[in-house]
Parts: C-alpha cells; structure tokens; sequence
C-alpha cells in the first residue's frame, strides 16, 4: 500500500522517531502577552516540561538505549537551558521550532526569516552548530519557508502531512527533505486541557491515546512506513503517560526490525539514499500556489 518505500538501515520496517516539541511556556506568552506573567498556574502546567518531563524522558531514552529529537523554540531555550543542555548531553538531537513559537505564515516573509535566524543562533549557541531540522511552530509553515529553510541550509523539515513516507520539496536553489506525520500523531488532542489555550480536551488515559499511536505504528511497519510523533513533554510526559510511552517502545521492539532514530539520522540517511540512487523520492514543487486561489464567481 506504499508504492515506493525507503530502504532502511539493515533491513528495517519502519523508521521511529519519538520527536518532541518542548515548548514550555512559549505560547502562553505569545497568546497572553500583557497578562501571561499572571497565569502562575497555566505557567506551571507548562513549566512541567522543561524541569519535570524533559530529565525523564532523557532517562527513558537512556534505559531503552534510544535517540530522541528535541524541537525547541529559542526564547524556551533561552528560558530553560538547563533542557536543551540536558537534551544536547546525551546525545539528542535538539532542533528548530520557532522563537516564541509565533506563526510564520502569519508573518511577513522578512519577519519570518528574522525570527528563523534568531532560533539558528540560539540553538547554535547550544551545540556549536547549526539545526539542519525544522518543525514550523502550530504547524504554520507558509508559502516561503522552503525557500528559507533552502537559503539557511536546512536539511529537513517535520512540519508537514503529504505522505506515509519521506519526500523532497523543492525551492528555487535548492531542496528540503520532508519527514512528514500528521494530526493523528499529534497528543494534544488526547490530552491538552489547557483553558488559557481556549484548547479543552476530555484527557484521555494513555493507554486510550496509545492505541492510536500503536495502530499507526502497526500500519507503518506492515507497509514499511515512517512513523514521526508530536508530542510534548507537558503532555505525554506526564508519569502514567510516560509510562504509556516506554510501554509502547518496548512494544515496538517486541514487533522487531524498527530503525529508531533522531530525524536528522532518518533526513541523512534519506539523503544518501537519494545521492547514491538508491532510492528515488516523489518531488514537490514549493510552494502550491503563487498566489490565493479564488473561485470564478462570475456573476451575469
Ligand atoms: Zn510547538
């Protein structure tokens, strides 16, 4: 049911990658901007993630011997370096998602491009070298960020839906590969209840929401698909919930043949495979439309 799979490293099934948006309290702010200093306790449902959930989830890592990717917006790690320090230490990949997780296709093409450099120099300020991965903040990837992504040599985005497996968008001067995932692998909606948000889910137990994540591991395995999550640590990092998540890993490796690995080891190994032709991609052309697509409305 997938035409044209990727060959993965020794053979495997499906490539995993547990990807995790460590937003903090980023949104909050960007939401709230004259009264989120106020919103002690929303602040401390959020803050959960950099001191709580982002050391267990690095300790599950370790335990479980796998890589993880961190997609950090640069004011949350300016906020809490300890995180982003923690993650780099054991060998996580920490990349791009933002400053303060604004919505770029909201955003002027320049301001855009300000706030991805700003985000660059903050995580190259961390590890000593550029993010080579992007996750658009909300998902809000405009019109421009291919080229952006291009221009500022980015080997890959995560932000996008338009396939089971990687693709490559291509913009002038240059190409990106996509890793995409999609909504239903998103936890917000099995369980952000967060009123400041205006985003109010019934929670979900984790073993409820994992059934959905199983199911889409289960059919990425079968047809030799990739399998990327958005989650985030105040969310699926919470204590049954982790313990939701290692169960499932332990789960994939009793299914075998998984290649677990940070996006950037999928996006390099993607790239390779197209180098040495061994793997030929689907190619998009970036972006869809020039312009906005307005129905003929002609009125006689
Ligand atoms: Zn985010």
């Amino acid at each position: 049911m997938i035409a044209n799979p990727v060959p993965w490293p020794n053979g495997a099934r499906v490539a995993v990658s547990f990807t995790w948006d460590e937003d903090a309290d980023s949104i909050l702010h960007l939401m709230h901007p004259e009264t989120g200093h106020r919103k002690v306790d929303t602040q401390t449902f959020l803050r959960y993630g950099p001191d709580v959930a982002v050391p267990r989830l690095v300790e599950m890592a370790r335990r479980q011997e796998i890589k993880m990717t961190f997609f950090m917006p640069g004011w949350s790690i300016e906020t809490y370096p300890h995180a982003a320090e923690l993650v780099v230490a054991n060998g996580h990949e920490l990349a791009h998602h933002g400053y303060i997780h604004e919505m770029p296709n909201e955003q002027s093409p320049e301001e855009e491009e300000h706030w991805l450099v700003r985000g660059m120099e903050i995580i190259e300020g961390v590890t000593g070298q550029v993010p080579r991965g992007y996750r658009a903040p909300w998902f809000k990837y405009s019109n421009v960020t291919t080229d952006l992504l291009v221009k500022h040599g980015f080997l890959y985005d995560a932000s996008l839906m338009g396939d089971d497996i990687p693709y490559v968008m291509r913009a002038q001067g240059g190409e990106v590969i996509e890793l995409p995932s999609h909504w239903g692998m998103d936890d917000y909606p099995h369980y952000a209840h967060v009123p400041d948000y205006e985003y109010m889910m019934p929670p979900k137990s984790g073993e409820d929401a994992m059934r959905v994540f199983r199911e889409e591991f289960d059919a990425m395995w079968e047809h030799r698909g990739l399998w990327v999550t958005i989650w985030h640590p105040f969310n699926s990092g919470r204590l049954a919930r982790a313990m939701e998540v290692e169960k499932l890993i332990e789960y994939m490796k009793d299914r075998g043949d998984v290649w677990f690995a940070t996006t950037l080891e999928i996006a390099e190994h993607v790239r390779k495979c197209i180098d040495d032709g061994s793997w030929t991609p689907r190619v998009d052309d970036m972006p869809y439309y020039a312009g906005p697509v307005q129905p003929r409305m002609e009125v006689s």
